[in-house]
């Protein structure tokens, strides 16, 4: 049990180290800093002790998929509510009992989501950090805000939702097309730089979080600054 438990340490700790040199090696090809890219830790399936192995290896940030897994390993977690974001998709009802665990909320989808974090922030007097999620390929079976429904989302929520602060852009793009979609994503986020709301808040924009296991330096090559990966630092999921 021992033994097995250091080994998985040095594994996990293995992982970190070669993904760390690959976002380098591809930032370096792309004329951009390593340290530009920030490491998150997806946590789903995986217990908060082996989480914890991340996070001493020096993960930046955990992704929490699911409000009630998140719910009962949180407070086993060898960090605070910053560094923990939420990614996957969230109903609202479920709000409540999330936004206390997380420092921002990747996943916003809808402007409906947004209306109602913002409604919630409101009756905590704070502001939260998102990130509007893009479904880039519109896939059926994916959630994020189409293409085109973008920008007029992003109008409307800076003027109605005043404690959200827009942080940036998630994506789950469709698989093996290159780096096709990965190109269109960081054209969308340049462009959402290029022409902010109004009543944005301005120098807000500075994350697109994009790239998991099989495409993170690819998602670098194309700008990403943060990526977030799963079964790259914890092996497959049981
Ligand atoms: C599971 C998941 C990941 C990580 O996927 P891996 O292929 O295990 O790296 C990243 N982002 C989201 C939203 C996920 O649900």
């Amino acid at each position: 049990m021992t033994e097995s438990w250091y080994s998985d340490e040095r594994t996990i700790a293995e992982n970190i180290r070669e993904l760390r040199e690959r976002i380098a090696a591809a930032a370096a090809e792309s004329g951009r800093d390593a340290g530009e890219v920030r490491l998150m830790a997806v946590t789903k399936t995986v217990p908060a002790g082996r989480v914890n192995l991340a996070l001493r290896a020096g993960a930046d940030l955990l992704g929490e998929n699911r409000v009630q897994e998140c719910c009962e390993k949180y407070q086993n977690y060898a960090c605070n509510a910053n560094v923990i974001h939420f990614i996957g998709h969230l109903q609202t009802n479920k709000i409540r009992d999330i936004i206390d665990k997380v420092g921002m909320i990747e996943s916003v989808d809808s402007v409906h989501l947004a209306a109602a974090l913002q409604k919630e922030c409101e009756k905590r007097r704070e502001r939260l950090d998102i990130l509007l999620q893009v479904n880039i390929g519109a896939e059926e079976t994916k959630s994020g805000l189409l293409p085109e429904e973008l920008f007029p989302a992003w109008e409307q929520i800076a003027a109605e939702c005043p404690l959200l602060r827009v942080r940036g852009l998630m994506t789950i793009p469709p698989r093996a097309e290159g780096d096709f979609w990965l190109r269109k994503t960081q054209e969308l986020y340049l462009k959402m730089k290029e022409t902010a709301p109004k009543s944005a808040e301005p120098g807000a924009l500075d994350t697109l979080s994009m790239g998991m296991s099989g495409d993170y330096e690819a998602a670098v090559r194309c700008g990403s600054t943060q990526v977030r990966i799963g079964r790259g630092i914890f092996g497959e999921r049981r």
